[in-house]
């Protein structure tokens, strides 16, 4: 049985059902016109909705600034878009948790395929002051070390700047241990995308709160498990740049603390692998972070590439992997606790993510997952080319699945918990 059949549906909005409604669009929403409808990107939760032409066309009817009067025939979708935090209504409707695929409206075909890039994640820096056991970018990172030098940024925003994705991540490497390159990312990323920032936390991450908060930008932070040891075991400092006794898993807690306290939006993303998998342990973590008001939470199953695809011993995990997380997610929604997930599933389509190198080539990984196919993106054409490459070597549903949630296959409908509001530096 599904767990949807035992759920409520979308609570009605505070105005009650006879009420008039008005409606405007969110202010930091991102939207894309696609085939089927729509995409919308909410930075503030970190989360992509597909939208069907339906609720494309009732949220065409909306702008920012000024509400507006939602027809009555629009009214149910309306509300269901503003729990989702897409647009906001007068009388407010509060956000709510969303535990299951991102779709709203009509997909009989699952998760819609994509033509473009939904995400980029940009490298700051080749450095990084950790050496987790899984590291997924290791090969784009010792080997080019020694060579990194100043102009490399340049390159990266040129390439990012090309690419024709929704939302840019600033990471590494670790975004910290550059913290002037991570602000020019930052700031030239914002000017066509919404900017997340990957962090460890290992670093001095107050001196971007000012970047982040100016540009609206997500900060994520990687923790892997309540317990410090086991973090750090996973998590384990480089001591070339770290002093001995730093620890991730205080630095991670200590960045989520100053983001929630300073009104930065803010998510924790956790590698799944044999070491941090059971039920018991995933549960610890995930009550921890609704004590620390973190309301957006992405699971990775650890990838068999880069580091985790030379020592897979111990680590990998596969599907017995998305069967435990399934039930994590379906036993938070049936508590209706109020934190978002998503589920990722990629070391079934390792090519499933785009990557611009320290040095500003595209990095893919290869569908077998032997490595990554490095590209150089020309300067003539430059945004035609990247495309082509997209569409010819990336995964396009295993991305449009990594981003939409398309793991799992609960609750296709919406929402069951309030979220509590943050802050939006607007
Ligand atoms: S923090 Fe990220 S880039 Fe650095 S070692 Fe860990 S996984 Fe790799």
């Amino acid at each position: 049985m599904l767990v949807t059949e035992s759920l409520p549906t979308a609570a009605g909005t505070g105005g009650g059902i006879d009420a008039p409604l008005r409606a405007r669009l969110a202010a930091t929403i991102r939207l894309r016109t696609e085939s089927f409808g729509s995409i919308a990107y909410v930075p503030e939760r970190d989360h992509f909705y597909a939208l069907d032409r339906e609720y494309g066309s009732a949220l065409q009817r909306l702008a920012t600034g000024e509400a507006r009067p939602v027809r009555p025939a629009h009214r149910e979708m309306v509300t269901a878009m503003a729990e989702a935090g897409i647009c906001e209504t007068e009388p407010p409707t509060p956000q709510r948790a969303f535990y299951g695929r991102s779709l709203l409206g009509a997909f009989p075909g699952g998760i819609p395929s994509i033509k473009a890039p939904m995400v980029v994640n940009c490298f700051t820096t080749a450095q990084c002051p950790l050496r987790c056991t899984y590291c997924h970018a290791d090969d784009l990172m010792k080997s080019y070390r020694e060579d990194e030098n100043s102009d490399w940024i340049d390159e990266v925003i040129r390439v990012a700047a090309a690419t024709p994705a929704m939302v840019g991540v600033v990471t590494g490497g670790e975004p910290l241990a550059s913290p002037g390159n991570a602000k020019r990312l930052l700031t030239a990323l914002a000017r066509d995308k919404a900017v997340v920032l990957d962090t460890s936390g290992v670093g001095d991450f107050g001196s971007l709160v000012p970047a982040l908060r100016h540009n609206n930008a997500h900060v994520r932070f990687s923790l892997d498990s309540a317990h410090p040891s086991i973090n750090d075991r996973l998590r384990p400092i480089n001591r070339r740049q770290v002093p001995l006794g730093t620890s991730s898993f205080r630095k991670a807690i200590e960045g989520v603390r100053l983001a929630v306290s300073e009104g930065v939006a803010c998510s924790v993303q956790t590698v799944v692998t044999a070491r941090n998998s059971d039920s018991a342990s995933l549960t610890e973590l995930r009550d921890m972070l609704l004590e620390a008001g973190v309301r957006t939470w992405a699971l990775h199953i650890v990838v068999p590439a880069g580091k985790a695809a030379q020592r897979p011993k111990g680590l990998l995990i596969g599907d017995d992997g998305v069967a435990t997380l399934t039930r994590l997610v379906a036993d938070t929604a049936s508590q209706r606790l109020p934190i978002d997930i998503r589920v990722t599933s990629t070391h079934r389509q390792p090519n499933s993510t785009l990557l611009i190198s320290a040095k500003g080539e595209l990095a893919i990984q290869r569908r077998d997952g032997a490595g990554k196919k490095i590209l150089r993106v020309g300067r003539v054409m430059a945004r035609r080319r990247l495309l082509r490459q997209f569409r010819r070597h990336v995964d396009t549903a295993g991305h449009a699945s990594r981003y939409l949630n398309g793991t799992l296959d609960l609750y296709p409908k919406y929402v069951t918990a309030g979220l509590p509001a943050i802050t939006v530096a607007v």
